[in-house]
């Protein structure tokens, strides 16, 4: 992507099977999925079946071995559908799953990963806690030799999935204070002493589960290390670049939607004799969302092509990409519900959700001031 405009033939027919895929299994689940505040189950056979949750999985795995890209691609529409929806998919196939693709031992990946991609299993990753989410380093939870094993105690919070994980990946502290005493462990659901809250309710995304950890001396065996020990912090910080393109996605699929269901509404809604689309106020307000859009949509698509290749400014795209499709995506769901009116203020409206769910672009995954601070470091370097 990085050097071209446009979307090679490869990604472009992958993005429109992703969008004949939405369109026909995952738009007629949704509004059942948000009034009964739950992931429609059947949907993570139907995304394995058709390879959506192994994109960066090796083949040997099941997977396809695609790239970032394309998981941008996806991301994008499936936000278009659901922003609850989206995060749960996408958090379990790329935001905690490529843990174990990048540092799994290859018996680790092959407990977890063919589940994963068949969407027999599902995973979460914990790393928030009470006292701890923009500042991971300063996270407590512990986890102390036991034996050959481990005992970790501690509780996270804001855990997406957690309910229904198989396995949740776990930042825990093994050495000293701040980023080299972080590891992370494989946590089985069931394990004695591993509990979950109840389902947080939300202001959006709530299709989604998201609840408190509490792990109360889980007892793990030698082989739940998921990478090195004392190399967790860094391990999170390098799935952070996918995290933040595909959040900048979602927030691509939310300003789209909204930015095609306010067009037609402004074509076809009357107001003093005529569409509301004859104003040049509202054409303006149209074309002002349709810029945003553009930009954002371009900024997201470059970092990963960075990402992707192993640009040097990649961490820069990325931070660039998550602060601006977040911030303009909050911009065109407000403008959209602007241009609905009073319509679109019912949670019935199409533009009501987007409304809701984009809001917490700015927050998840490193919120924007934690955007701004690695962008103001680069650029005082
Ligand atoms: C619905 C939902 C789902 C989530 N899913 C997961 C998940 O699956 N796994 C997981 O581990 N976490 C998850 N999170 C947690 C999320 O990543 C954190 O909420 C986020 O990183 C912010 O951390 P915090 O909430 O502790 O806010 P804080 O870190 O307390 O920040 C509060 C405010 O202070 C600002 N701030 C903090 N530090 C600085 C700084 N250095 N400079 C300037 N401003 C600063 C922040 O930008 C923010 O505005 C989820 C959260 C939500 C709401």
């Amino acid at each position: 992507m990085d050097g071209q405009w446009e979307l090679d033939d490869v990604h472009r027919d992958f993005q429109a099977s992703c969008r004949a895929f939405v369109d026909k299994r995952v738009r007629p689940l949704v509004d059942d999925a948000e009034r009964e505040g739950r992931f429609p189950e059947q949907l993570w056979k139907e995304l394995g079946d058709a390879d959506l949750l192994g994109l960066l999985t090796s083949e040997e795995h099941g997977g396809s071995a695609a790239d970032g890209l394309a998981v941008t691609l996806l991301a994008e529409e499936l936000a278009r559908a659901s922003g609850g929806i989206a995060v749960t998919v996408l958090v379990s196939a790329y935001m905690a799953a490529p843990h174990i693709v990048h540092h799994g031992t290859s018996a680790q990946q092959l407990r977890y990963l063919p589940g994963l991609v068949s969407g027999e299993k599902v995973a979460a990753i914990a790393v928030t806690e009470p006292g701890a989410g923009s500042d991971v380093a300063s996270l407590t939870s512990t986890a102390r030799h036991d034996g050959d094993g481990w005992i970790l105690s501690g509780r996270k919070m804001f855990i997406t999935n957690a309910g229904l994980a198989d396995v949740i990946i776990v930042g825990a502290r093994t050495g000293g204070p701040g980023r080299a005493g972080i590891t992370t462990f494989l946590v089985d659901a069931g394990t004695p002493g591993l509990s979950m809250g109840r389902p947080l309710a939300k202001m959006g995304w709530h299709s989604s589960d998201t609840r408190e950890v509490v792990l109360d001396d889980v007892r793990l065996g030698p082989d739940a290390v998921l990478g090195e020990t004392g190399r967790g912090f860094y391990q999170i910080m390098d799935a952070f670049q996918l995290e933040r393109v595909v959040l900048a996605a979602m927030g691509v699929g939310h300003a789209a939607e909204c930015l095609a269901v306010a067009k037609e509404h402004v074509l076809a809604r009357e107001a003093f004799g005529a569409p509301l689309a004859h104003l040049q106020t509202i054409r303006h307000k149209l074309a002002e969302m349709a810029v945003d859009l553009d930009v954002a949509r371009l900024i997201t698509y470059q970092a990963a092509g960075r990402m992707d290749a192993g640009h040097p400014d990649a961490g820069r795209t990325v931070a660039t990409a998550k602060f601006f499709a977040a911030k303009a995506a909050n911009r065109i769901v407000d403008d959209a519900v602007q241009l609905f009116g009073g319509s679109g203020f019912v949670e019935e409206s199409p533009v009501a959700r987007h409304y809701r769910d984009a809001r917490i672009l700015r927050i998840g995954g490193g919120t924007d001031e934690i955007q701004l601070e690695i962008l103001s470091r680069e650029l005082a370097r």
